[in-house]
């Protein structure tokens, strides 16, 4: 009898979680206007494959976030892809490390054309606190050409939902 009260009490705090979740998902900002060409051509499915080339881990961080439950930007039609060969495009985060040029490029020679690039994260876009580093190459930039920048240090889970929807159109 005294169990069943326990397990009954853990269903309700369940239930309570649960009840607040969707205040948290509703948290997540409205997408912006399509991002004309590529938008149309991704008609509202958006398949990424992720590329850390020599970031601190704060943005991956972040983009576990995104595809969290709690933010659970799949509702959208963005997804993570194991493999370049499936994928729309590459998600790139950190500043480029002189070991990671060559494999970023071939990654996004993988991907099927034309193929999106997507930055995250201010080192990323100018090699941020790594820049000058001995064992930095550039900025992406510097090594395939970028689609679509998400700027922050690390950018939050919602501003990266929003460009990423915005980049699919959906
Ligand atoms: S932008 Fe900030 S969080 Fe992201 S890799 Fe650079 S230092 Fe880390």
């Amino acid at each position: 009898m005294f169990l069943s009260i326990m397990r009954l009490g853990g269903v309700v705090e369940m239930a309570r979680r649960l009840r607040n979740r969707p205040e948290t998902i509703r948290a997540t900002p409205p997408a912006p206007g399509p991002a004309a060409a590529a938008a149309r051509r991704l008609r509202g499915s958006l398949q990424l494959r992720h590329v850390d080339a020599g970031s601190c881990n704060g943005c991956e961080l972040e983009i576990g976030g995104t595809f969290s439950p709690v933010y659970d930007a799949e509702r959208f039609g963005l997804r993570l892809e194991a493999s370049p060969r499936h994928a729309d495009g590459l998600l790139v985060t950190g500043p480029v490390t002189r070991n990671m040029a060559g494999p970023l490029r071939r990654t996004l020679e993988a991907v099927p054309r034309p193929a999106v690039v997507v930055t995250v994260g201010d080192c990323a876009a100018g090699c941020g606190v790594f820049r000058g580093g001995y064992g930095v190459e550039g900025a992406v930039g510097d090594v395939v050409d970028v689609d679509l920048h998400i700027p922050g240090c690390p950018p939050d889970p919602a501003a990266i939902t929003a460009a990423l929807r915005g980049l699919a159109g959906r």
